[in-house]
């Protein structure tokens, strides 16, 4: 982890909650409560790219459940 990846995670608006927020059981129907705490965070766009940049499959990073992410990353390859 670089010293940026690691700047932006001390940032976030997730430090001490329960990480269990944030890797629901189905995390299209009860990720509610990760994106209420990912709206309010500073370093959000930060963590939704680093969760895009690194492939990540599970949880909700930056606001996004792994479906949004994954449309996003379409989006990007159509887009590049
Ligand atoms: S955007 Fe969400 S998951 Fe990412 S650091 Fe902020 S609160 Fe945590």
């Amino acid at each position: 982890m670089g010293a940026a990846d690691a700047t932006w995670r001390a940032r976030g608006a997730c430090q001490g909650l329960d990480a269990e927020i944030f890797y629901p059981e189905d995390d299209e129907d009860l990720a509610e409560d990760a994106k209420a705490v990912c709206a309010e965070c500073a370093v959000r766009l930060a963590c939704l790219n680093h969760a895009l940049d690194n492939r990540e499959h599970q949880g909700v990073w930056g606001g996004a459940t792994a479906r949004e992410r994954r449309r996003l990353l379409r989006q990007r390859r159509r887009t590049a």
